[in-house]
């Protein structure tokens, strides 16, 4: 049995994790676009990565996900944050909760998580593919051939699951292919939308009040035509809703 992930980001390099220790007979080709994996999970957290939550109850962790809690149940009733916790300390990195209910390593740095599983793949049917961009995935008879850029030989495998990210951040190679990929094959694309947003202002007085945050928060911007209003208000345990930032474009 031979199957390619195509993307080595937090999903990529933890699926490709789980199926081979379920099947360690198994061929995975992680395959991935930069240098090395896991670039977005080591800038994530503020370079501490957030790795999951201390709130074990999980139908109170999906009631944060206001738009995604139906697709996520099952995920999350399989792996609930205690089995993740688990998962991250019985190999290896020690974790810690904090008061806000967020948990990191012990050691405060992201690159710790992404080592477990780059240890990982070392001593395992894990072959990682970096500087490896997929341009297409087809469908072979039974296979997938994928092609990646600039590589001469076509790759096929049995099944190919499609880890690329969304289009946040798209310096760190997550730049939304594996949304054409999947309509190729078949697959319905649900319309995007963005779920963290920046507001950018002339004035500079944000800066001045940088850290000041807010829940339940109304915002109105008067444009030149427009005048735009939108409510803010996630009703989430530990998570502001705006945030003044001293951040400049
Ligand atoms: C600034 C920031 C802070 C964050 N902080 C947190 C946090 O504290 N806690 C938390 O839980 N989440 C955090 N997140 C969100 C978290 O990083 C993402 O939810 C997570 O990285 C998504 O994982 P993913 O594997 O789906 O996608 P990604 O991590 O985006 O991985 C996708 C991978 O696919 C590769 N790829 C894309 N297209 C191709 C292609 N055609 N060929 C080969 N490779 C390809 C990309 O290079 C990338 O490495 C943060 C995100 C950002 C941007």
């Amino acid at each position: 049995m031979r199957v390619a992930i195509i993307g080595g980001g937090a999903a990529g390099m933890m699926c490709a994790a789980t199926l081979q220790e379920m099947n360690s007979a198994t061929d995975i080709f992680l395959i991935e676009r930069n240098h090395s994996l896991g670039k977005k999970v080591i800038i994530s957290g503020g370079g501490r990565c957030n790795v999951t939550t201390g709130i074990h109850d999980v139908t109170t962790v999906l009631t944060n996900y206001p738009r995604g809690n139906k697709f996520l149940t099952s995920a999350m009733y399989g792996f609930p944050p205690e089995a993740v916790y688990a998962w991250f300390e019985m190999h290896g990195v020690p974790l810690k909760t904090q008061p806000d209910e967020r948990v990191f390593p012990v050691s405060d740095n992201g690159e710790d998580v992404v080592g477990v599983f780059e240890r990982l793949f070392e001593k395992s049917r894990v072959h990682v593919l970096v500087n490896h961009s997929a341009i297409s995935v087809k469908k072979n008879g039974k296979q997938f051939a994928i092609v990646c850029k600039s590589k001469q030989e076509v790759l096929l495998v049995d099944s190919v699951v499609i880890a690329t990210g969304g289009q946040a951040y798209r310096q760190t190679g997550s730049t939304g292919d594996g949304y054409a990929f999947a309509s190729e094959l078949g697959h319905t694309i649900t319309p995007l939308a963005p779920s963290l947003n920046a507001f950018f202002t002339k004035e500079q007085w944000p800066a001045d009040i940088s850290g000041l945050s807010f829940q339940d928060a109304l915002i109105t911007a008067f444009g030149n035509r427009h005048i735009f209003e939108d409510r803010f208000s996630s009703h989430i345990r530990g998570l502001v809703d705006l945030l003044f930032l001293h951040f400049q474009r």
